[in-house]
């Protein structure tokens, strides 16, 4: 088998090219499958941990449950899949993907079965290491009425994609959505940190995906004396703050230079944000997270 080419599919590790699924799986048709971006970390030691893998592979049992896809594999035994998956593709640094799909159905009853894949890759800061310039998007994010937001559901990533390809378009190289009341939501796959007299704003829970690295970036924030508030706010707000950034486990911390055309005034290396991106590549590198053993 060739390396960096296995992929775990249904309780087998095989080589992707023979890995094969139902042009009737209900997911392709329909975009009702869930999934999780996970990234691993050589840390210092020269190991490689899974950075908050039970956070992650708890997340997607949720989202499967909240879809009501049948679902049996325990957070301990997706965890090993991943680190079994890590070691036979001789990755250390390297971004994992499970993605829980549907079988056969061609109503839009619940699928009876439902299937596990898992692949990883190395895969660099999904926005680059340069700060990016952002559009305001003309998509809003889904209302939380039409979909559970908490969940990582396939279908809503045509959403994103939708808002990427317009900011693409357009010359940018990300989008920011409003919610469905007009307030800053989120990117298209990054949650959102704005700097103001040096406390930082994020929007909050709700109307957005919660991120793990949201959740990381606020942690690291107050640990380090910065004010953190979750609170609403306008677009408009934004052409008064200093600095801006997104976090998410594909983009880590990635630092915003401009909002349509509105440059934030700080510096990156002078502001929070990139003061907290130092300390997330330290952070995750540093702890062992690998809180189960491999079988
Ligand atoms: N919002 C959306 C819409 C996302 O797709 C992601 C990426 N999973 C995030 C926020 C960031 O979430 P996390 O930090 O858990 O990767």
């Amino acid at each position: 088998m060739n390396r960096h080419k296995i992929i775990f599919h249904d309780g087998e590790f095989i080589n992707s090219r023979n890995s094969q699924c139902s042009i009737k799986s209900q997911t392709l048709h329909y975009g009702n499958g869930v999934f999780e971006g996970i990234r691993a970390y050589k840390t210092l030691e020269g190991s490689t941990a899974i950075f908050k893998a039970k956070a992650h592979f708890e997340r997607l049992k949720r989202s499967a449950e909240r879809m009501h896809m049948p679902f049996n594999y325990s957070t301990e035994e997706l965890t090993n899949i991943a680190y079994l998956l890590l070691e036979k593709n001789e990755l250390k640094d390297a971004y994992i993907r499970p993605l829980v799909f549907m079988g056969d159905e061609m109503s839009l009853a619940p699928a009876k079965t439902s299937h596990l894949v898992m692949m990883a890759w190395a895969w660099e800061k999904y926005l680059g290491d340069d700060t990016c310039r952002v559009m305001l998007s003309s998509y809003q994010r889904p209302n939380p009425k039409a979909f559970p937001m908490e969940v990582k559901l396939s279908g809503m990533y045509a959403n994103s994609i939708l808002a990427t390809q317009e900011a693409k378009q357009k010359g940018f190289d990300e989008a920011l959505l409003c919610d469905m009341n007009g307030f800053v939501a989120e990117g298209s796959g990054q949650n959102f940190f704005y700097e103001k007299d040096g406390k930082l704003y994020t929007p909050p829970l709700g109307n957005i995906l919660p991120g793990i690295t949201r959740a990381t970036i606020i942690d690291l924030a107050r640990e380090n004396g910065i004010e953190v508030f979750e609170q609403h706010c306008k677009p408009e707000t934004l052409q008064q703050a200093d600095s801006a950034f997104f976090t998410g486990t594909a983009s880590e911390v990635a630092g915003i230079k401009s909002i349509d055309d509105y440059h934030f005034p700080v510096h990156w290396e002078d502001s929070l944000g990139y003061q907290l991106q130092q300390e997330y590549q330290q952070h995750v590198r540093k702890e062992n997270f690998q809180t189960y053993t491999i079988i």
